[in-house]
């Protein structure tokens, strides 16, 4: 049997390492041709984060790259279907005022014949017009009547809506170990000690059973501990806390209150005074989460206020998860023959989860930019290069949530002072306010969203772009009919219950 000629090793069995391990082994196709080994070294004793239960619509394109059955997929993690993010209270607090509340959907605005609905959106009376998201798609219709986007009968992976999911973080992984070991991939269990420095970056690892395993590329998924990036290699971590604040989790898992209520399809996303909570319905149960800046909130008011959100109470407050963070990310996440990727390549909030995002893009541009027999530099400059532009122009987008808030809580005046937005967004809110955003102003390769997932936070918000008046008289049409579609869609669809329970039965 001819050996291989090239070698990976991963370190760390999270999402991370397993989504990586499975991307490059179907990539270089290991199982077939043999030219490359991929290992992947986890420690069962360490184990992994836990969180991450919010998907992206890239995931679909994902699993289905990796040869994973949607149904099967939809089985094992207990998920569900996710449309979007509904926020809650952003804008204003909830006491004295009506509740503020705003739908990021994952579809594009709908087109009307040479009409810019965006335009005619901005024409309509403020006062009185429907909410942004609202009016421009019908995907909010269908999620908040717990719809699913798509019918029983629509093949794996397509749908008239788009979508992405709510999943289990830890069936996840385990999923995607499964199909990373039938392509190919080597399972180790065993805990990193140390590694040795070489002239390409690193010479080998050393683990407490294995001894030394050496590779020709390294890659580091030991998620907040950094072994190998952060811990031999010492790249620092940039820290973005000077615009995005928090820096701590408490996470918990309820019980779904009825197994035949409404299971929404978007997660709830609800501001509160210095931070705010992630709602996410899985089939089987709820995970809920207080995200928020030590810096304005302790940690026994996090947990008073996660047992006051509903359905969660004293006792799961209490036995809630915490979760430490630096936000920020590393200007190398590849360093020679290692490359991080995941929590150990860098973390800011998940607010629009996009964990796991970062972690696709990060595989494929290694699948893309690795050549076994090449050099590794010129690969390594421009995946940092992207990566880093990827991770400031995410935390621009995550600043647009909060620096438009009205609210009075210090957190949140701190938000809103010019100061802390970055200037690149400063320059684009300026803009903003006198056209639309464009799809020029979002580059593919280096942004996670698009252009119009701008206008949906914008206008959600209700940031003001003055635009040219035109006549009102068509325009309230273009909406009413987007409605009355919203509607019938509403009808046609199945209930995201149903769907899922079918889904299960079969
Ligand atoms: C509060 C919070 C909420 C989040 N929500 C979302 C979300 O909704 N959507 C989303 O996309 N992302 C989300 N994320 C990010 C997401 O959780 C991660 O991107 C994802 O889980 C990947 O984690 P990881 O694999 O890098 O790290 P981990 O899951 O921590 O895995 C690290 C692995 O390394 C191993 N390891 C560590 N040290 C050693 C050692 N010395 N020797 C051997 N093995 C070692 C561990 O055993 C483990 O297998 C969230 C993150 C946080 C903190």
């Amino acid at each position: 049997m001819t050996q291989p000629s090239s070698s990976i090793l991963i370190i760390g069995g999270g999402t991370a390492g397993w989504l990586t391990a499975c991307y490059l082994a179907r990539h270089f196709d290991i199982a077939g041709s043999k030219d490359i080994a991929i290992t992947l070294v986890e420690s069962s004793a360490i184990g992994t984060i836990g969180v991450g239960e919010g998907g992206f619509p890239t995931l679909r394109t994902t699993l289905q790259f990796l040869g994973i059955d949607e149904r099967a997929f939809i089985r094992q993690t207990s998920a569900t279907f996710k449309q979007g993010i509904r926020f809650d209270n952003w804008r204003t607090a909830p006491e004295g005022s009506p509740k503020h509340s705003y739908f990021h959907p994952f579809e594009a605005p709908l087109h009307a014949q040479d009409q810019n609905l965006v335009e005619l959106w901005l024409a309509l009376d403020p006062a009185t017009r429907p909410g942004f998201g609202e009016a421009v798609t019908i995907q909010q219709h269908v999620s908040a009547a717990a719809r699913g986007p798509k019918g029983a009968d629509d093949g794996d992976f397509t749908a008239p809506l788009s979508y992405a999911y709510h999943f289990d973080a830890e069936r996840l992984s385990a999923v995607l170990a499964a199909r990373a070991t039938e392509l190919g991939v080597i399972r180790i269990d065993d805990r990193l000690l140390a590694a040795e420095r070489g002239p390409e970056g690193l010479a080998g690892v050393r683990f407490e059973r294995s001894g030394t395993l050496r590779a020709d590329l390294y890659i580091d998924c030991t998620g907040l501990n950094a072994e190998l990036i952060g811990g031999v290699l010492a790249e620092p971590l940039t820290s973005v806390r000077n615009h995005l604040f928090t820096d701590r989790a408490l996470a918990c898992r309820i019980s779904n209150a009825s197994k035949n209520a409404d299971l929404p399809s978007h997660t709830v996303a609800t501001a509160h005074e210095a931070g705010w909570f992630w709602d996410i319905a899985l089939r089987d149960r709820r995970g809920i989460g207080c995200v928020y800046s030590s810096d304005y909130l302790d940690d026994e008011r996090a947990v008073a206020l996660l047992a006051a959100y509903p359905g969660v109470g004293k006792a799961a407050a209490e036995g809630a998860r915490l979760i430490c963070f630096e936000p920020g990310y590393r200007k190398h996440h590849w360093v020679g023959n290692c490359v991080a990727v995941g929590l150990s390549a860098g973390f800011v909030e998940p607010l629009e989860a996009t964990g796991i995002v970062m972690i696709e893009a990060a595989a494929a541009m290694i699948a893309e930019f690795w050549a076994p027999e090449g050099p590794v530099t010129a690969a390594a400059e421009r995946f940092n290069a992207l990566m880093a532009k990827r991770y400031d122009n995410l935390v621009s987008f995550l600043k647009l949530h909060y620096c438009l808030s009205d609210r009075p809580e210090p957190f949140w005046r701190a938000n809103a002072d010019p100061q802390s937005v970055p200037s690149a967004l400063s320059a684009l809110l300026e803009e903003w306010r006198w056209r639309i955003p464009s799809r020029f102003d979002v580059a593919h390769g280096t942004d996670t969203f698009a252009h119009f997932s701008y206008q949906y936070v914008l206008y959600g918000m209700n940031f003001a772009t003055i635009l040219r008046t035109r006549s009102a008289a068509t325009e309230g049409d273009f909406f009413r009919q987007i409605r009355m579609y919203g509607e019938q869609a509403s009808r046609d669809l199945p209930s995201h219950r149903v769907l899922i329970d079918q889904i299960n039965a079969n």
